[in-house]
């Protein structure tokens, strides 16, 4: 089976104190999780090696950073790549959110390096792509999606696509409380499957996790995740509240 994933993106929120122990708070429900599950946690850089040691004795907890720079290395004050994030053993990096596609106007070309980046630091990135409403409401979301993979992704060999997570998130459903239907989670996951397929074969395709990501919560996930192509979820305001989480990790197919 392919991995079954529940990512937590915590964005711009807590403090320190307030993650460690909502950390805390999710291991302690002792969710074993089986080889095929991960549980990931995306949090604030400062937060990073704090939360690499809270899960440092769980099987399958892993951290992950919310982004790096486009860039190997050099004068660009404030930013962090992926060598320095490998030098810290994270092995998970979130690239291409549509806050940063919007807010800190990143393109498919510059997500593509730094998807490049990562794998070339061993680290395996969770592409998020997705689509706004007007783009929904057109009926054209395929096509964008479609585009989203080629341009960031499609340069990849299949050796190395392969290990990517990648994470459907449809913009109009991200924080809003609006959440893709089930049938729509679906209907998109099995459109990018196939993409995935007309370039890389279906045996690899079969083989990457895609996540579903927008206003997903504890009662919503099981039904997301029960759909044959949804392997999962990236997950943002639920997963700053420990039971929210907790249930969603439990929602994973097993
Ligand atoms: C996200 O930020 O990736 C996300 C899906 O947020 P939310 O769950 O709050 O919609």
């Amino acid at each position: 089976m392919r991995k079954q994933i529940a990512a937590a993106n915590w964005k711009m929120n807590l403090t320190f104190q307030q993650g460690e122990k909502l950390l805390d708070d999710v291991l302690a429900a002792k969710i074993r999780l089986s080889p095929d599950q991960l549980a990931i946690f995306a949090v604030p850089f400062p937060y990073l090696l704090m939360t690499r040691s809270e899960v440092a004795e769980e099987t399958n907890y892993e951290v992950s950073a919310q982004n790096c720079y486009h860039k190997k290395s050099g004068a660009f004050t404030g930013e962090v790549s992926a060598e320095m994030l490998h030098s810290i053993a994270v092995n998970y990096c979130v690239i291409g959110h549509s806050e940063r596609r919007e807010y800190f106007n990143e393109t498919n070309a510059m997500l593509a390096d730094k998807v490049n980046l990562c794998l070339e630091n061993e680290i395996i990135p969770i592409f998020c792509c997705g689509e706004p409403l007007n783009i929904r409401e057109a009926g054209t979301q395929n096509d964008y999606v479609a585009v989203q993979l080629k341009e960031s992704l499609f340069h990849l060999p299949a050796d190395k696509v392969k290990d990517i997570i990648i994470a459907y998130e449809p913009i109009w459903a991200i924080g809003t409380g609006k959440t893709a239907t089930t049938a729509q989670a679906q209907e998109m996951h099995a459109h990018l499957r196939s993409v995935l397929a007309a370039q890389y074969g279906s045996q690899t395709a079969g083989q990457i996790s895609i996540l579903y990501g927008g206003s997903v919560k504890a009662n919503n996930a099981k039904e997301l995740f029960s759909s044959p192509d949804v392997d999962g979820g990236l997950v943002g305001g639920a997963s700053l509240v420990a039971s929210e989480f907790i249930e969603i990790i439990r929602s994973l197919k097993s």
